[in-house]
């Protein structure tokens, strides 16, 4: 296989937002070469589906509130199959150096003396943004691009820095933030944010099974009750998601058909 994937090397790669069509050509090239390939619960079947007949296939997934295995497992076995000669991918959902705890595994097979790289892949909020056919910057209107997680450790409240995140130039894309959405709402209105700030709400996003929702940051918890089920979700918030309402209805009819 070609040169950048020698045996008892290690590749992070990104795996999109689920569609196999999102993936880079060095993803789907890494993953077809693979030996062994660890992967996390959002990583797609679509994306599974390319790896060898004869790779191990292995199921680090996380999902919150549910199971998890712990990262220093998952780091000790992707140096053990290293450390046993294979060639290994450790694909994450989306990009890996989103909220993906890529440092840990790094640093694991640096400690062990693996070589170690990153393919990129598109994250969910671009994911999103694509689906909802709308830009996540809009001169003028949404200067700044912010990605945060809403995901605190159990038992723990959010410790975000509300006020610098309510801000009316910005997009918000917030990661894990099902959960935490009226906290969210709650905070971003009292810290100076519009109550009809548009809020889109994204679940598996890229996938068949796509759900778009699009309403105000006041509506927001309540659609976030209401409107999705249990796949993977982002919150986008903010003036330029606004223009994902703007579009005339049968164009938009006619993309979705
Ligand atoms: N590294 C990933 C993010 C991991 S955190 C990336 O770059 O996309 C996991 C969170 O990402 C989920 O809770 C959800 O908020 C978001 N996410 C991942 N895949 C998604 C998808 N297909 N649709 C919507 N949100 C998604």
């Amino acid at each position: 296989m070609s040169g950048d994937f020698p045996s008892g090397s290690v590749w992070l790669v990104g795996a999109g937002p689920g569609d196999p069509e999102l993936l880079t050509r060095k993803a789907e090239r890494l993953i077809a070469a693979a030996d062994t390939v660890f992967y996390d619960a959002l990583v797609g079947p679509g994306v599974l589906a390319l790896a060898s007949p004869d790779a191990r296939m292995v199921h680090v997934g996380k999902r919150s509130g549910r199971h998890s295995r712990a990262q220093g497992d998952i780091d000790a076995m992707i140096v053990a199959a290293a450390q046993s000669g294979e060639r290994v991918v450790r694909l994450k959902g989306g990009d890996p150096s989103i909220f993906g705890r890529s440092n840990e595994e790094l640093a694991a097979c640096h400690a062990a003396g693996i070589a170690v790289r990153i393919c990129p892949g598109i994250t969910a909020a671009s994911a999103a943004a694509a689906s909802l056919g709308l830009s996540l910057t809009l001169r003028g209107t949404a200067r700044k691009l912010t990605f945060v997680t809403a995901h605190a450790r159990a038992g723990e409240a959010l410790s975000l820095d509300w006020a610098a995140l309510a801000d009316p130039y910005a997009t918000l894309a917030v990661y894990m933030g099902k959960a935490a959405a009226r906290e969210v709402s709650a905070q971003l209105i009292a810290h100076g944010l519009p109550v009809d700030t548009p809020v889109a709400l994204v679940e598996n996003a890229s996938l068949a099974n796509e759900r778009r929702f699009v309403t105000t940051l006041r509506l927001l918890p309540l659609a976030a009750r209401s409107a999705l089920g249990d796949g993977p979700a982002l919150l986008l918030i903010g003036a330029a998601i606004g223009e994902a309402v703007s579009q005339p209805t049968q164009a938009r009819a006619a993309l979705t058909a």
